[in-house]
């Protein structure tokens, strides 16, 4: 298999601002929420890329440009080979089935009159992917199954459940279609630190089972490390690094993702005597009006005067391990390549 068969989901370039108006009958753009801002990744079949960054850092609209919820302002996202970026609803429905999403907050995301049968149920009755009632049935209990939720609660309605029993009904809903693609958006922010493990164990398996791809969304690095193949850190719009794993946790190459690191425990109590947080000043600047030159300067321990002036490129610093900070070793012979 080459390298262009092996990507599910290329971005190129994309950016998703929104207009701030002002004015209540003509109505006047005030501004731009620049909040994915020029970014380029690949996806490869059968990985987890988790995507982790503070909040309002852009990731949930990074994912809902890739499921093509909002159209891009500028950029290009291709799934599976095919640029996907300007198609309507009608041609997206094809790939819609293919690529399926998981929300934070199980709760919001299911509808409180449905019982949680008809909520596994929903989606093959609106992609008519079932002959009749009795097939559907049969679907529900086999989708029950695969997330171990026990079939005797099909008739129970979301608020008669536990957080992480509703994640289970969230995950086999998106599971009804057989989707080769998930984007996982917090899924386990929401629930109680010993069910979030529970659910990413599950998340793992059926990745085993059904060779998903997954976008796993998160805001802290702790929770990405086990599930993640590689990982892409975003700040203010833009990634700012992208590693596998393991080197992500062992030697960060921006400042942002050390930071960020800084601040996860180690089990170790005695290493964890030695280590000293990084803390970043000040808050995460408005989307509506970045920072010139690298959008990190005004917070970045390591910022020199020409940071504020030149906008680091996204940059293969290491053997596919990308970062845009233009002091970090390797920035400078790097070919400004896309990944
Ligand atoms: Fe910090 Fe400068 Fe690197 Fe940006 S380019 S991350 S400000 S050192």
């Amino acid at each position: 298999m080459n390298a262009a068969q092996d990507t599910i989901l290329r971005l190129e370039g994309l950016k998703m601002h929104f207009p701030v108006t002002s004015g209540i009958f003509f109505q006047r753009v005030q501004g731009w929420i620049k909040a994915v801002d020029g970014v380029s990744l690949t996806i490869r079949r059968g990985e987890t890329l988790g995507l982790v960054g503070e909040s309002g850092c852009g990731k949930t609209t990074l994912g809902r440009c890739v499921l093509r919820l909002y159209k891009p302002t500028e950029g290009r996202v291709e799934y599976d080979g095919q640029d996907i970026t300007d198609l309507g609803n009608r041609d997206l429905r094809p790939f819609r089935r293919r690529m399926q999403v998981i929300f934070q907050d199980p709760y919001a995301s299911l509808n409180p009159r449905m019982t949680a049968g008809r909520i596994i149920g929903e989606p093959l009755a609106i992609h008519k992917t079932v002959a009749d009632r009795e097939e559907q049935r049969r679907r529900v209990l086999e989708l029950a199954e695969i997330v171990s939720f026990h079939p005797s609660m099909l008739d129970r309605f979301p608020h008669e459940f536990s957080s992480g029993q509703r994640q289970r009904i969230g995950i086999a809903r998106a599971l009804a279609l057989n989707p080769e693609f998930i984007v996982a958006d917090e899924p386990v922010s929401a629930l109680d630190v010993s069910i979030q493990a529970q659910i990413i164990n599950l998340l793992m398996e059926l990745q085993q089972q059904m060779g998903l791809t997954y976008l796993f969304i998160a805001h802290d690095l702790s929770v990405v490390r086990h599930i993640s193949n590689r990982v892409a850190v975003m700040y203010l719009g833009h990634v700012v690094e992208l590693a596998d794993s393991d080197v992500i946790y062992s030697d960060p190459a921006h400042p942002y993702t050390q930071a960020l690191l800084s601040a996860v425990p180690v089990p170790d109590p005695a290493v964890e005597a030695t280590r000293e947080p990084i803390i970043l000043p000040g808050e995460t600047p408005s989307p509506l009006n970045p920072p010139s030159g690298c959008v990190f300067h005004p917070r970045c321990p390591m910022a020199e005067d020409r940071c504020s002036r030149e906008t680091p490129e996204f940059r293969e610093v290491r053997p596919n391990h990308w970062a845009a900070c233009l002091l970090t070793p390797g920035y400078d012979q790097a070919p400004p390549v896309k990944p």
